[in-house]
């Protein structure tokens, strides 16, 4: 699938008053700085269409992009920065959680995670939640730019590793680099197979 159109529809600080219509939606989500507006640009050809928030972790709002007409990708709020107080933290989870309990047009999330890192307590935490309320999401992982073809998949294993010891298994991952347009067609393919069916 290629992106013929990208636009902006809204930005919203409260589920309910997302877009009504029953558009399939696909949600990114990860932790602030993993390189989501990055990904969201490369994959929709704009340069700025997501916009990378200055001060990460302030601004919580859920911005829906309707791509080729027929679906919405959402753009929800970067989690785990370090600054913010527990109460925000608090407020961001519920945030979150009424967004994924309650958009029945969302069909798949994606959590991005840094390929160089080791798997994160947050994002473990985060897919572990996802895992028990039943919502599909596969991961991404960015940046792999940074890392040597084999370093890649000893990377992936590591994660799987991690992944498997927990919930026994690895969820549908795609490996992506923004700066090399890396993983752009496995992802975008992959979102238009799921609206087919
Ligand atoms: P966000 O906070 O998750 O939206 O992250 P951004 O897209 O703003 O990216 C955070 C930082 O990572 C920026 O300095 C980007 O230039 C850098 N970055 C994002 N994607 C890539 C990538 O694929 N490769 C490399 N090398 N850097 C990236």
């Amino acid at each position: 699938m290629e992106i013929k159109s990208a636009e902006f529809v809204m930005s919203n600080s409260d589920v309910t008053k997302c877009p009504k219509d029953l558009l399939p939606e696909y949600a990114f989500i990860g932790r602030s700085n993993v390189g989501k507006s990055s990904l969201i640009n490369m994959i929709t050809n704009r340069k700025s269409l997501a916009k990378t928030s200055g001060r990460p972790g302030k601004t919580q709002l859920i911005n829906h992009f309707l791509i080729n007409k027929t679906w919405h990708l959402v753009d929800l709020p970067g989690y785990g920065y370090a600054r913010v107080s527990k109460s925000s933290k608090k407020t961001f989870q519920k945030f979150i959680t009424d967004y994924f309990n309650q958009r029945e047009q969302m069909v798949s999330a994606f959590v991005l995670v840094d390929i160089r890192h080791k798997p994160q307590p947050i994002d473990l935490e985060f897919m572990a939640w996802m895992g028990e309320n039943d919502i599909p999401f596969s991961i991404i992982f960015t940046k792999a730019d940074k890392l040597k073809p084999q370093a890649i998949l000893n990377h992936v294993a590591d994660y799987s590793a991690v992944m498997m010891e927990t919930w026994e298994d690895m969820p549908n991952y795609f490996i992506t680099s923004s700066s090399k347009e890396m993983g752009k067609d496995e992802l975008l393919n992959y979102i238009h197979e799921v609206n087919e069916n």
